[in-house]
């Protein structure tokens, strides 16, 4: 898939791996972008066996910028939304966001070389379980409450259906219940919240995991280094899909 080079930021291992390290004048930095809570949990177990190992705990370092145990490696703490905003922009070499971020991204400048298959979930439209959709009177415009306003407005225009968007920042489970919306986008992962707030799933969007992006200048300039991490990342994928089947 990815060839194995010899990584230019230090010493990194993969599962099986010795990755052997170039000694370079002066190796090129690198910068990965994640977003703390569920995503950074689950990366952070492919990010150790690929040899990066943040040297403070991500989920309470008030810093930003996080040192790693590869010296030229740099981890930046921020909003799941902003990583395709920072890779695509060169602020960070590299990102690991979910597919439902990417989705909603109207930018460039991103490859999306590898599904690390972590924080996987669905990104579905839900409604009142007591007030189905299709009891409502016809002719009546749909109001769905989303973060997600882009993908939602693609999957209706794609039913060619017109509907108003009305765009949250959370909770949006309790739309419905209180005369907002008549539907919602959001992602379900066990259906428990959902069910919670008297809903059910009526329709799949997207399967939904975490996506290592590169910022594609970067790709160019900083090819060895780069290839390299996504190598090392592949084998660590590889390896935990080998080893849990
Ligand atoms: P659940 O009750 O397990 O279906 O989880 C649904 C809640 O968790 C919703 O509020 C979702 O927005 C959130 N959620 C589920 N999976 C993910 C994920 N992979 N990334 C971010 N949020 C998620």
């Amino acid at each position: 898939m990815y060839r194995r080079e010899a990584i230019h930021v230090g010493r990194a291992y993969s599962a099986h791996t010795r990755v052997s390290v170039k000694s370079l004048a002066s190796p090129p930095s690198l910068t990965i972008a994640l977003s703390k809570g569920r995503i950074c949990d689950q990366a952070l177990p492919l990010l150790s066996a690929a040899g990066i190992e943040p040297l403070e705990d991500l989920n309470t370092s008030r810093k930003l910028r996080i040192d790693t145990t590869l010296d030229q490696v740099k981890l930046l703490v921020i909003r799941a939304t902003d990583v395709p905003v920072f890779v695509g922009h060169g602020a960070a070499d590299l990102g690991i966001v979910g597919k439902d971020t990417l989705l909603e991204y109207d930018g460039a400048g991103l490859y999306e070389p590898l599904d690390l298959g972590i924080a996987r979930c669905r990104l579905m439209v839900a409604e009142r379980a007591d007030a189905p959709v299709a009891q409502m009177p016809s002719g009546r415009r749909l109001r769905i409450a989303t973060k997600y306003e882009r993908t939602a407005h693609r999957h209706y225009a794609a039913k060619g259906q017109q509907v108003e968007i009305i765009k949250l920042y959370g909770s949006m489970e309790l739309a419905p219940l209180v005369g907002l919306a008549d539907c919602i986008v959001d992602l379900v992962d066990t259906g428990s919240t959902l069910a919670a707030n008297g809903l059910v799933a009526v329709e799949h969007i997207a399967d939904v995991s975490s996506h290592l992006v590169v910022n594609q200048a970067s790709m160019k300039m900083k090819h060895a280094a780069v290839t390299a991490i996504i190598g090392l990342l592949a084998n660590a994928v590889n390896e935990r899909d080998r080893t849990a089947a």
